[in-house]
């Protein structure tokens, strides 16, 4: 499989070549040149597959199709190693749960949730982080190389990228996140890790200073170079390659029959999460709609109702109780323009490079593409706002009984706008309520669920140091942490 870049660049680059790297040269994102065809003889079998082998076979059948330069028996290791029960918590990996719902008028639609949450740090990005952890590990013993992984979190990616990277040779971490604005859970997660490859830096400012550190070390080129700086931010292919695997196990547990559509809802943010199930549905998953959930953070929801794309500045980017839904701009997004243009890569480019600098917006609402993000594509949207948050919480509790956190209800809430009779409706489970628990008791009255691994987790031993908001600082630091 090849690699190019949805701005134009086509130089051939392979699978491993792009894993370690972020943007493209040309500042685009790196899409595979085609997306396999799945008939239905190969749907048939994965679908046994999954419920005789599980989700790693699964995975392994998915991967190989985009991955021809990791041997195969090594890139099978990979996935068992990866999505094992002992570290997700169930033989189906990602399992689904119905809630027969009685409050909408369609009670003949069957409504899942879909567990993504079940990982080391509670969050769906492990789904895709522990793989990518044991990927690099790969290819960095292959190469004889280091790489030092700079970042920037507000809660789940950088929780998720230490505990993927934690104990890997060839690889440290510098994690910078907001000091003191994590939820108490969040910086108990990373601060209580005691591996040595692991470093937690608590910058005195706002998520925005620490983004702008990395920012600032990254264009310092002969500091990157050598001192091998790298990333695991979203727009890395190879997160999203191990998500499109959980739309297919989501659809296999939902249907009996491959003649059967499903519609998927997405929580989203960065476009990461459903841009994975776009590439699901571009190999033929009969997926009906994917419908994209967004916060108070309307971005995405605004460009699939009126196909007008808007950044926001940092004053309209607003601070809400789904915060990992919290974007000015959707760093994915430009992956799915370029197939719905063609794949033209100078027009992506237009809209992404050019329009987007001079003024901050583009607009395809006239352009005959539009139309076919619904019809051809299958996209629909819809936001939801604090109070539907707590109303979808307390909903779902009380009817159901079970206890879902902020971002899946979100997901929750757009979806029963959403509902087709007779068409399963799933919706990705994103975080499980214990990461965000002030909201829960605000809905609830009482303390989320705790999984039982976590009992006493803020009590532990604290391995983090608190910096000022210096590039300079945090340099240093790298430095004398590699010597
Ligand atoms: C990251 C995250 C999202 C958003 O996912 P994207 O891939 O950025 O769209 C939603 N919910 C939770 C809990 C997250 O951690």
């Amino acid at each position: 499989m090849n690699y190019l870049s949805t701005r134009g660049d086509t130089a051939p680059r392979n699978f491993c070549d792009i894993l370690l790297e972020g943007l493209a040269p040309d500042g685009g994102l790196y899409l595979p040149d085609h997306y396999p065809q799945v008939d239905a003889a190969t749907l048939a079998r994965w679908r046994d597959m999954y419920a005789t082998q599980g989700y790693a076979a699964l995975a392994f059948e998915i991967l190989s199709l985009y991955i021809d330069d990791i041997p195969a028996a090594d890139l099978k290791a990979l996935c068992e190693k990866t999505y094992t029960p002992a570290v997700f918590g169930t033989r189906e990996i990602v399992p689904l749960t119905k809630l027969h719902d009685a409050s909408t008028s369609s009670a003949r639609t069957d409504f899942y949730l879909e567990a993504l949450s079940n990982g080391p740090t509670l969050a769906f990005k492990d789904m895709a982080m522990q793989l990518l952890g044991n990927l690099f590990e790969y290819e960095l013993a292959r190469r004889g190389e280091q790489l030092n992984i700079l970042g920037a979190t507000s809660g789940d990616t950088g929780s998720a990228a230490e505990y993927a990277m934690r104990g890997k040779h060839g690889i440290r971490v510098f994690m910078l996140s907001p000091h003191g604005r994590m939820s108490q859970f969040q910086q108990a997660q990373m601060f209580s890790l005691q591996d040595e490859n692991i470093h937690n830096i608590a910058i005195e400012g706002v998520f925005d200073d620490c983004q702008d550190i990395v920012k600032a070390v990254s264009n310092d080129l002969a500091f990157k170079r050598q001192y091998k700086i790298g990333t695991v931010n979203s727009i890395n292919w190879a997160r999203l390659l191990a998500q499109v695997v959980y739309y297919f196990a989501g659809y296999f547990q939902a249907t009996r029959d491959n003649g059967e559509k499903v519609d998927f809802t997405v929580p989203s943010g960065n476009f990461g999460n459903v841009c994975a199930g776009h590439v699901a549905r571009m190999m033929g998953l009969p997926i009906g709609q994917l419908v994209v959930a967004t916060n108070e953070n309307d971005v995405l929801d605004e460009f699939f109702r009126t196909g007008v794309y808007r950044v926001r500045g940092s004053a309209d980017t607003h601070e809400t109780s789904s915060p990992s839904m919290d974007i000015s701009k959707a760093s994915n997004f430009e992956r799915f323009v370029f197939d719905l243009l063609g794949r033209d890569g100078a027009r992506t480019r237009l809209l992404f490079h050019d329009a987007l600098a001079s003024s901050g917006r583009f607009d395809l609402s006239a352009d005959p593409a539009f139309g076919q993000t619904r019809e051809r594509y299958g996209f629909v949207s819809g936001k939801s706002t604090h109070a539907d948050r707590l109303a979808t919480i307390r909903d779902v509790f009380e009817q159901h009984g079970v206890m879902i956190d902020t971002h899946t209800a979100d997901g929750v809430k757009v979806a029963r706008a959403h509902l087709r009779p007779g068409v399963p409706m799933v919706v990705l489970e994103t975080a499980l309520p214990i990461k965000f628990a002030a909201t829960i008791r605000e809905a609830l009255g009482r303390d989320p669920d705790r999984p039982p691994r976590f009992d006493g987790i803020e009590k532990l031993p604290r391995r983090v140091r608190v910096m000022p908001a210096d590039a300079q600082a945090v340099k240093a630091f790298v430095a004398q942490q590699c010597a």
